[in-house]
């Protein structure tokens, strides 16, 4: 697909995001954002990894920084977070100030246990998106539940634990495309308008 389809694409994801009050999209890392598994343990440079990035999340995380409708987070099991946050400012040197405030919330030994949060289930990355709303709610002044987040992660077991608590979620399969992103958005109903009163 042409460059000019792939933004278009991204537009209608965050379109279809808003029909449905999602307002942030929370990403992993390995296998997700990136297309290799670092493990948390990358020796190479931030450039290297850059090199990764998936071109889907890549139109994708673009567009949501152009916007303040909609804002983004990284949940990862990763150790890696100055890391992540320094592959993020490689690919996108023109939105460094939204980049240094997204949450990443890692597993850096200080986050992600649970008296971090407000969320008391600490299952799959659970607790990295309690610690990514409560930064988001500190930071951005935006208030939002868990249906209005959506978690994009290649590991069905965190899609599905999250989604047991109330959010959006979507599995980043190989071969992703924004096309599939827009497939699974249109299976979650949009708000349902109020009934109309009897005559
Ligand atoms: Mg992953």
């Amino acid at each position: 697909m042409s460059l000019a389809g792939q933004d278009a694409a991204a537009s209608q994801v965050i379109q279809l995001c808003l029909d449905r009050k999602i307002k942030v999209l929370a990403f992993d890392f390995d296998l997700t954002i990136v297309d290799i598994h670092t493990q948390g343990a990358w020796m190479g440079s931030a450039d290297t990894l850059a090199l990764h990035i998936q071109p889907w999340a890549k139109v994708l995380m673009y567009e949501i920084l152009q916007r303040s409708d909609v804002c983004m987070c990284v949940v990862t099991f990763s150790s890696q977070p100055l890391l992540i946050r320094n592959v993020l400012r490689k690919c996108y040197p023109d939105s460094l100030a939204k980049i240094n405030k997204i949450a990443v919330c890692a597993n850096t030994g200080l986050q992600c246990v649970p008296y971090f949060t407000n969320s008391d289930d600490t299952k799959g990355k659970n607790c990295h998106l309690g610690l990514a709303l409560d930064h988001i709610h500190s930071n951005d002044n935006m208030n939002v539940a868990p249906k209005n987040v959506i978690l994009l992660d290649d590991d069905a077991n965190n899609v599905r634990t999250a989604m047991s608590q109330g959010y959006r979620g979507c599995i980043v399969t190989e071969h992703f495309t924004l096309q599939k992103l827009l497939a699974q958005l249109k299976k979650i109903p949009t708000a349902v308008p109020p009934e109309k009163p009897l005559k």
